[in-house]
């Protein structure tokens, strides 16, 4: 893919996030590596007004080219810097989610697809400043192993190798998000085990669920009828 195709695919990304309501205003941010940094959207510019040139280019020490960059850059910088699996990055304040990390709750494993995002807990990070250091080092802890965490009363984020499995996946954890906080209001849910859980990460993996590819040799797999 061209770099101006991927300025388009970002816009269009942006564009789907307001239309799903996962985002709204000037709030959310969205990146992607490029082969020596990553495009990045710029600072408090509404998404329905963004055009591809309006994207940012940084490198990992920092430096940009174009107009202002996301005030979150640190920690869309430090994930991809850390994180070679993933090559794109999603925050927003969808409210579900952000509700509970107002609360600062991790999300257990009240339903089984919480494993989407790669563990038996959707982890809140401790609170910090927008746009501090502090907050990208919390955001990465809270990361550690997993494709998303809640950000304490802020919102989510959501991680990925493509744009559209990282959207998917943020709106994922903003529908598990309302689940959880509907499921609270009648008490406490059980929670699945962890080797419960684990069998339905094994599985995700297997079936290929938001996850990668089907693995080589599968079987016991449905097969189209020849
Ligand atoms: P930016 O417009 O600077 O990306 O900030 C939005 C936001 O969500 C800050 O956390
Ligand atoms: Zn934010």
């Amino acid at each position: 893919m061209t770099e101006h195709e991927l300025r388009l695919q970002m816009v269009e990304t942006c564009r789907q996030m307001n239309a799903t309501g996962i985002n709204q205003g000037t709030s959310g941010n969205l990146s992607a590596r490029l082969d020596d940094g990553f495009l990045i959207t710029p600072s408090s510019l509404p998404y329905d007004q963004m055009k591809p040139n309006d994207l940012v280019e940084m490198d990992f020490e920092g430096t940009f080219v174009g107009g202002r960059p996301s005030s979150e850059w640190r920690f869309h910088r430090d994930i991809l810097k850390n994180r070679p699996d993933i090559d794109i990055v999603l925050h927003c304040h969808s409210v579900y989610a952000t509700t509970l990390a107002c609360h600062h709750r991790n999300i257990p494993a009240f339903h089984y697809m919480i494993g989407v995002a790669g563990g038996t807990t959707i982890r809140c990070a401790d609170y910090a400043t927008f746009g501090t250091q502090e907050l990208s080092d919390a955001a990465l802890a809270a990361l550690d192993g997993r494709r998303a965490c809640l950000l304490g009363q802020h919102g989510q984020i959501a991680v990925g190798k493509t744009l559209e499995e990282t959207l998917w996946l943020a709106t994922e954890v903003e529908t598990l998000s309302r689940l959880y906080v509907q499921a609270l209001a009648l008490g406490d849910p059980p929670i699945l085990s962890d080797a419960e859980m684990a069998r339905v990460i094994d599985q995700m993996q297997r079936m290929s669920y938001g996850l990668g590819p089907e693995p080589e040799g599968s079987n016991d797999v449905p097969r189209p009828r020849s």
